[in-house]
This record gives C-alpha cells, structure tokens and sequence, in this order.
C-alpha cells in the first residue's frame, strides 16, 4: 500500500527500510529536509500501528515522502530501489534478549534472509550505495574503546545475525565487476525521542514520570556508548555519500555510561526518584561498549554533537509532548 506521492525519476531518491521505526523514522526527516525524495518500506502500517502513525506523522504529510507497507521477506523489492541513488537498510528485529529460543527463526528471515534479498535487489536495481544499520552487538565485551578491526565475537543469536547481515552485505560488494558499494555502520546504543519502548533510557523515564517501575538487569555496572538518534542520522546520511568504496564503521558517541549514572542523570532531570525492580543480568547482555570513531571521523568527517545530558533531555521534552497530547 503507498502513502503520499511517489516520484521515482527523481534523481535524490533515496530509499529507507524500517522507515516506520525509531532510527528510521528520524532519517526520512533528515532525508526529507536535505531535499531527497524519499521512500519508505516498512511492514507496519500508521493505520494500524500508533507507533508507527505516530513516528511518521510528519513525513506523511510531505510531498516527497511515500510509504511502502510490505515484508522485505517477500515483496518485489528492485523495483522499489530503481532509479535511487541510495538505500538505506535499517530494517531488522532488532534486541538481544527476545532474540534467544523460539523467536530465533523470526530473527533469522528478518535479520539475514531479507538482508540477502535487499543487497540482492539493490544489484538488480543498479543502485551505487548500500548503508546497513549493523550493531556494536557484533564486537561482544571488549575493554576499551573497539576498532572495526576487531574481530567480531558476537554473543547473542541477534547479534549472530546482524553480523551476518553485514557479512552478506560486503559478500556483494567484494565480487570481481560489483557496481554496488556498502557502508555497514555500528551503531552503539540508540536513543533519543521515539526510542524503542524496550530501551533503558525510554523505560526508565517512563518510569519516573509513574508508569511501570523499571526492570533492570544486572546491577547497574554495565555501560554503553550510549549515541544520540540526531547524531546516528547525521553520520547515516554522509554513508551515503562519503566514504568513496566499501567500509566498516563504528558510530558511537565515544564515551562509556553505566546504567547507574544514567539512572541518576535521569532523575535529575525529571526531578523524581526511577523505581527499579532487580532481576539477574541475562545471557547476551556485554558488559560495556565503547566505539574507537577515529574512522567515522576520517571517511564521514562525522563526530558526535549531543551529550548524554542534551539527549535524554530531549527525549525527556518529546516523552512530555506526546503524553499531553494523548
Ligand atoms: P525499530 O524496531 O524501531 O525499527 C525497525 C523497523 O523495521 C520496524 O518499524 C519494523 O516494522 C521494520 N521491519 C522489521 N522487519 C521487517 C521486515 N521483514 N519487513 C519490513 N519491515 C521490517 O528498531 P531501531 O531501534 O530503529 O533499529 C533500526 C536498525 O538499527 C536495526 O537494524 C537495528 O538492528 C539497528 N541498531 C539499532 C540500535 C539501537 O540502539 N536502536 C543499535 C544498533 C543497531
């Protein structure tokens, strides 16, 4: 089903998988704001699913946005990228905890078989640049900040498949003639406005403001490279562009928060106490994250601009919005 307007000759085209999710719905604004057209795939519907109405609420009102409502698992997807300069991919289910068990199957065709039909339709369609949302899942625990060039030692089954998503995504690109390049970024920890509602920072001022007390894994020791949804979009935007051939990069803040202090930094904020409910930290969760953006500072020319204190702000004003509103 399509949304808006659909100009497919445009020379910006730029495609968006995943659109109607947290990350993906904040780059079609940038996308959309840069001057692309932009097309959006994504399985769940705004007519549906509040959360996705709610993520593109402005994106489907702009005139050079159409969405998409398919399963990147089986709908005809070259002639979606036709004619597009690039595609982003960001399409994934994604959590580490879910991703043990029964749901591994879901994981599976979600994470690396349509990853396959993606790069694939992307060489059909004769599109020059993938950008894959990889995750700093891939690297496992490792002490200090982590290079790319780091072997990968995922330890969940989702970081098992984002890993082979992007393993997949430069098999395609390293054949002998390949017309198509591929930027696999890292994401580390993602949050800000929009965030997904099994995130601990979303959760935990939920949690503040009275909603359900906060499950918290483990003891509070563990840390992230927690990195602001606005600066994630920023360096997405420039792989498109910027690096010239295939590469691998990590886009993380660079600074290493534990959960404790992001629990104090949010009651400060909301100015009320987070209650916490303790369960035994669970299999997958690393230890901490730490990205190395020496490369994102030389192939993007990207570095971060939001602290921790700025973002969680942010989505702390949005949290407040949204619940006025409804
Ligand atoms: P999200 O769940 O909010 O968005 C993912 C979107 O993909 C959803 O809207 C979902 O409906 C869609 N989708 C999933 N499978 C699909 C399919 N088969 N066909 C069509 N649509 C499908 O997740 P997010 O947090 O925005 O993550 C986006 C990407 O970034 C994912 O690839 C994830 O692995 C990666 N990533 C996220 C983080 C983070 O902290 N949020 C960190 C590292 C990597």
């Amino acid at each position: 089903m399509r949304h808006g307007s659909d100009q497919r000759q445009a020379t910006s085209r730029v495609v968006v998988t995943g659109a109607a999710g947290f990350i993906g719905s904040h780059l079609v604004e940038a996308l959309l704001a840069d001057g692309n057209t932009v097309v959006g795939v994504d399985r769940r519907a705004p007519h549906t699913d509040p959360a996705a109405a709610l993520h593109l609420e402005r994106a489907l009102t702009h005139p050079r946005f159409s969405l998409v409502t398919a399963d990147l698992r089986t709908c005809p997807l070259a002639v979606l990228f036709r004619h597009s300069r690039a595609v982003f991919h960001l399409a994934a289910l994604p959590g580490v905890r879910g991703s043990w068990g029964e749901r591994f199957g879901e994981y599976a065709s979600s994470n690396v078989f349509a990853t396959e039909r993606v790069v694939s339709a992307c060489e059909e369609a004769r599109v020059p640049r993938l950008v894959y949302a990889s995750s700093s899942s891939v690297y496992g625990s490792g002490a200090g900040a982590t290079q790319e060039t780091t072997a990968p030692h995922p330890e969940s089954p989702y970081a098992v498949s984002k890993l082979a998503g992007e393993q997949l995504c430069l098999a395609h690109a390293g054949q002998a003639g390949a017309t198509l390049t591929t930027v696999v970024l890292r994401l580390f920890t993602v949050y800000g406005p929009r965030q997904r509602p099994d995130m601990l920072i979303g959760r935990a001022l939920a949690a503040a403001l009275g909603g359900p007390e906060l499950t918290l894994y483990g003891d509070g020791g563990h840390s992230r490279d927690f990195t602001f949804v606005g600066d994630v979009v920023r360096a997405a935007v420039a792989a498109a562009t910027r690096p010239a051939g295939t590469s691998v990069i990590n886009v993380g803040a660079g600074v290493s928060t534990s959960v404790a202090e992001v629990l104090s930094t949010v009651e400060e904020l909301t100015g009320h106490p987070v209650p916490v409910v303790r369960l035994p930290a669970q299999a997958g969760d690393v230890d901490a994250t730490l990205a190395d953006r020496s490369r994102a500072a030389e192939l993007l020319g990207w570095a971060p601009r939001t602290t921790l204190r700025q973002g969680v702000s942010r989505q702390l004003a949005r949290l407040t919005a949204d619940s006025l509103r409804t």
